[in-house]
């Protein structure tokens, strides 16, 4: 039974109840005073009495916690307190003078602790506690509420119960230093429960106070600190602590939150003795805990960014020779997570085999510590059959020594990104209309062969350079769509004739390349271009139309006083120059001698932008007569070059290079503008039936637009000329190179009334049709037929059929390059209207001109 029961039992306490219980009722003159036991036994004798028969110190607290009363056995078990034992004053101010006074006896305590913890177990959760207000004094406390609220509070000196009730334990200093040095709390009790050994570690991570460390102590006092009482129920204390202690073995080990200690975690082991007693072993894990928690966190956050990167995880143990391979690394490669297993070879067997020694070799540079980390791209064999990119990186794990104990990283589906740069690496090097080689990559190539000859290792080479005839012609009168459809089919075409180990290539417009490795003898290169001439032959369809088209062909082959490809470029390229100015069709092999030509054109190119303006060009004329009575109907205008270092020069001389630069353009346009002028000057005063007409040449170029057309009526308009008295003269090809272009612009300049001339009749090989669908006024047979016309039947017959075709078509007909008499009798026979040539007069200056047509009287 407790002593607080028996003082209810006895009766005794409804006296001392009738205490003036709450300190607010006492008059002023009863504020506190010193506490001395005989004040407040002059309250009532027979309390104070009974209070003083008691032998253990008794201290009564009213039901606002304050002091009502107290014992001298309680004023001598805590001595320290007299000056605060006082009636009515709170019970904390007893708590804070014990703890100050400990903390002055040099006991670490922390008084507002302490005295929370009192005022807890005193008021609030009264408990059984040891106190130790004196080193020699051990108190067992018990506080006791009664109905009303009132708090007894009974101190007894148990300052024997560790002789009697508890066996001391004989602990020599090694193990007492044993027990230090270890980091868990360890108390040891015996068989009843009593603290018999512990260490400091205890203390602390308990916090109980170094003050109730004492043997004798019981279980329930002691893990007190750990725990509160309600973690135990109701019930005898110390055997519901032992109950609880009874599972908590070394192997399970319970865990739970410090006492009012704001989350620390104590994990707590017990070991039961074979013949009773109990040892405890306290572990802080507080810390522990959070860094598990921390990094159960981090692992979570690091799968979550896993699970949402687009990255294959893998992880490699180098010593099991197992990988761990992520799901998403799997569905990289198009599998599920069962289909691939964790060995190395998933990984290995699959890398395409070009790569194998690159991922190895930097895998090795890696693991053997030359290289900070391993990456690499490489190819993978997906499930499907196709090879992916992929980026791999990882970093190896090592132990203490530098040996790499696992490597782990990730990988990353890089396919679309390589495929971006191919493409942009195959689209700087190659034509994007035909997917040739381009000019570049025909050079490297050849540069790569020119450096293999020069050291040696390989075999002379042929170079040949295309360019297609008359492209233009296709691109102006068809469009620039059949254009590029004519040159992607020739492409295909050459392809078709190469070997695997040559290289085909568009140079830029209708130019073309071909780098043949094989022909190692002129006459290979020669073979080539034949077969090549001939293929080409074979019409192409060109929308649904078929169209044979030739080339210019030339050809250099590698030898190794080559410096580089651009050299070798330029010699194929001269060659074909070459070539073109022999005719359509035509092949040339490079011979140094070219060279000289070469520069030749490029001098002539570059006196030639120059000769008008330093006014070298001279117009001439040639008279036009009516072979019935040689009178003079027209002049032809022909150019002249008065080069300042070669003299004079004919148009076959320069008019191809002027067509080829576009310089024929201006030319042309200073010939109709000096002829038209000249002309007009000699028409003056001339009655209109007796006026010259004028006839000048236009080039393919000059009729490629109408613009040209426009500028002519204007410029004609300007001057008053008459337009019927200009002819304008083209030659058959023109007229066939672009049928539909050429007649709407013939039309044009028809409409106008200026007249049409084909001139060089009968040496092309159109047919006769056209002269039905062109606006055609004059055809003027060539001086080839006219040479020979007296001494070769078919050049007769010919003239004969193309005087009566003009005939039947009411077209008139002239002949140029009239030598002799017997030539003009007899084309005046045949019914020919119209003759120039020698026979009549030279082309002459525009003076001569003059003085010839004064000699003649016109
Ligand atoms: P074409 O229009 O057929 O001119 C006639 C050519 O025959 C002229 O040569 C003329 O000198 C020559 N010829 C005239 N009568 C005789 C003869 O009896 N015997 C011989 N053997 N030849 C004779 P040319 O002046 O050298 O002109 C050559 C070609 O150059 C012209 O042929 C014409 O196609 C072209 N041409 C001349 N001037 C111009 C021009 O201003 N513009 C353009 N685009 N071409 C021009
Ligand atoms: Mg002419
Ligand atoms: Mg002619």
């Amino acid at each position: 039974m407790s002593f607080a029961a028996h003082l209810r039992l006895t009766g005794f306490w409804m006296e001392v109840g009738a205490w003036p219980a709450n300190p607010d009722t006492l008059d002023k003159a009863d504020k506190p005073q010193a506490a001395d036991a005989a004040h407040l036994r002059g309250r009532s004798d027979a309390a104070a009495l009974a209070l003083e028969a008691i032998p253990d110190g008794v201290l009564v607290l009213d039901n606002r916690g304050r002091v009502a009363a107290c014992n001298a056995k309680y004023l001598e078990y805590y001595p320290h307190l007299t000056k605060t034992l006082v009636a009515g004053e709170p019970v904390q101010s007893l708590f804070m003078a014990d703890a100050g006074y400990r903390r002055d006896r040099g006991q670490s305590i922390d008084p507002v602790e302490w005295a929370e913890r009192r005022m807890r177990a005193v008021l609030v959760t009264p408990e059984s506690f040891l106190d130790k207000p004196t080193p020699d004094l051990v108190l067992q406390v018990n506080a006791t509420h009664s109905e009303d609220g009132s708090v007894v509070v009974i101190a007894r000196d148990v300052g024997t119960l560790h002789t009697i009730e508890a066996e001391p334990l004989q602990v020599d200093s090694f193990l007492q230093d044993t027990l230090e040095s270890i980091d868990h709390g360890i108390a040891r009790f015996d068989d009843s429960y009593r603290l018999t050994l512990w260490n400091e570690q205890y203390v602390s991570l308990t916090e109980m106070s170094p003050a109730m460390a004492v043997a004798g102590l019981p279980l329930m006092d002691v893990i007190l600190h750990l725990a509160s009482r309600g973690s135990f129920g109701e019930g005898d204390t110390t055997e519901l602590a032992a109950q609880y202690f009874e599972d908590c073995t070394t192997n399970l080990p319970k865990v739970f939150e410090r006492n009012g200690s704001e989350g620390r975690r104590m994990e707590v082991r017990a070991t039961h003795g074979a013949k009773g007693g109990l040892m405890i072993c306290v572990l802080d894990i507080t810390d522990r805990v959070r860094q598990a928690r921390a990094l159960a966190e981090s692992e979570e956050r690091y799968a979550l960014a896993a699970a949402g990167s687009n990255d294959g995880l893998w992880d490699w143990d180098l010593l099991k020779q197992s990988i761990y391979f992520s799901t998403r690394w799997k569905r990289m490669l198009g599998f599920n997570e069962a289909e691939i297993g964790d060995n190395p070879e998933e990984l290995f067997s699959r890398i395409h085999p070009f790569d194998v020694q690159e991922v190895t070799t930097r895998l090795d540079a890696h693991l053997s510590n030359t290289r900070g980390h391993f990456e690499c791209e490489y190819r993978v064999l997906h499930q499907d059959g196709t090879y992916r990119w992929m980026r791999i990186r990882g970093v190896a794990v090592r132990d203490e020594s530098g040996e790499p104990l696992r490597i782990a990283g990730s990988q990353s589906d890089v396919t679309e990104r390589r495929k971006a740069e191919e493409q942009m690496m195959h689209d700087a090097l190659h034509d994007a209309l035909t997917g040739l080689a381009n000019r570049s990559l025909f050079q490297e190539r050849i540069d790569q062969a020119l450096l293999r000859l020069k050291r040696g290792v390989g075999t002379p080479f042929a170079v040949v350079y295309l360019d297609l005839d008359r492209f233009k012609v296709v691109n102006d009168s068809m469009g620039h769509g059949r254009g590029d459809e004519l040159l992607i089919a020739v492409a295909r075409r050459l392809e078709g004739m190469v070997n695997k180990s040559d290289t085909v290539a568009r140079l830029g417009g209708d130019e073309f390349g071909v780098l043949l490795d094989s022909a190692t003898e002129r006459e290979a290169g020669e073979t080539f271009i034949n077969m090549l001439q001939e293929a080409l032959r074979e019409p192409f369809m060109i929308g649904e139309k078929p169209y044979v088209t030739t080339a210019s062909v030339g050809l250099a082959m590698a030898v190794p006083q080559y410096d580089n490809a651009e050299s070798m470029l330029r010699d194929a390229d001269i060659a074909m120059y070459s070539a073109k100015a022999s005719g359509k069709a035509g092949m040339s092999v490079f011979h140094p001698s070219m060279h000289a030509d070469a520069v030749k054109v490029l001098d002539m190119e570059r006196d030639l932008r120059q000769a008008l303006t330093r006014k070298e060009m001279q117009l001439y004329y040639q008279p036009i007569v009516t072979l019935g009575d040689f009178s003079v109907s027209g002049m032809e205008a022909l150019i002249r070059w008065e080069h300042p270092e070669s003299g004079v020069l004919s148009p076959s001389d320069f008019v191809p290079l002027a067509e080829e630069t576009g310089l024929i353009i201006p030319i042309g346009e200073w010939v109709l503008r000096t002829g038209t002028g000249q002309v007009s000057k000699w028409n003056e005063g001339r009655a209109p039936d007796q006026r010259l007409s004028l006839a000048v040449n236009f080039s393919v170029r000059q009729l490629s637009s109408l613009e040209v057309a426009e500028k002519v009526i204007d410029w004609l308009e300007e001057i008053e000329f008459d337009p019927s008295l200009l002819k304008v003269e083209i030659t058959e090809s023109v007229l066939m190179d672009s049928p539909q272009r050429t007649t709407h612009l013939l039309n044009k300049l028809k409409q106008s009334r200026i007249q049409i001339s084909i001139d060089d009749f009968g040496t092309g090989y159109s047919s006769l049709s056209y002269l039905r669908t062109f606006p055609i006024d004059t055809l003027k047979v060539d001086k080839s037929f006219v040479n020979t016309i007296t001494e070769d039947r078919d050049s007769l017959e010919i003239v004969r059929t193309i005087v009566s075709l003009a005939r039947s078509l009411r077209i008139s007909v002239i002949a140029e390059g009239i030598e002799t008499d017997e030539q003009a009798a007899l084309l005046r026979e045949l019914g020919v209207e119209f003759g120039q040539g020698f026979l009549f007069a030279r082309p002459l200056d525009a003076e001569a001109m003059e003085a010839w047509l004064l000699s003649r009287g016109c």
